[in-house]
């Protein structure tokens, strides 16, 4: 890995542009609420840009055309006292049901019929490999929030 301060709010607007070119994406509205003054993250940006775009796509494909997909930044203080750069990726898709919930994370558990089931488990394994977390709150008939968390490092100043 190759590790640099990334300014996510920025690499999140260039991955939404990105994937807001294909047609797929065309009906979906994208919301961006940004931190202001998010503190840069310290970390390889080829890799949690593809954690980014892993889940925006799944977002996409999960929702029917006037779906929202909704992307949050926030800097908090975690369930383990961690302070952390945290990002919430929601759609509005039909959620995940609890036997499935449990297996997202397992290579090759898919529901697509052109589905590799490797998108998640990477995702999860590149967060983890920057000490931080990837989790999923999901609720049947409203939709789905994917939330990335990355440890904030002490920026040299
Ligand atoms: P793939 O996209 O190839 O199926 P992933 O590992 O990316 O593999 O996702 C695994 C499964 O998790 C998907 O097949 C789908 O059933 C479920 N899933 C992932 N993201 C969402 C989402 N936003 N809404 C509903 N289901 C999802
Ligand atoms: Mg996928």
């Amino acid at each position: 890995p190759e590790f640099s301060w990334v300014d996510i709010n920025g690499l999140i607007k260039e991955t939404l542009f990105f994937v807001g070119q294909h047609p797929e994406a065309r009906n979906i509205h994208r919301v961006k609420e940004f931190a202001r003054d998010l503190p840069p993250a310290w970390a390889d940006v080829k890799q949690i840009q593809q954690v980014f775009f892993n889940i925006i796509i799944n977002a996409i494909q999960a929702m029917e055309e006037g779906g929202t997909l909704t992307v949050q930044t926030s800097r908090a203080i975690n369930a383990t006292g961690t302070d952390v750069l945290r990002v919430e990726i929601s759609d509005t898709g039909p959620g995940i049901a609890p036997a499935a919930l449990e297996r997202i994370f397992v290579p090759f558990f898919t529901t697509k019929n052109q589905g590799t089931g490797l998108g998640l488990p990477i995702c999860k394994q590149l967060v983890e490999q920057h000490g931080g977390m990837l989790k999923v709150v999901s609720k049947i008939g409203e939709g789905s929030t994917f939330i990335i968390e990355i440890p904030v490092q002490q920026h040299p100043s």
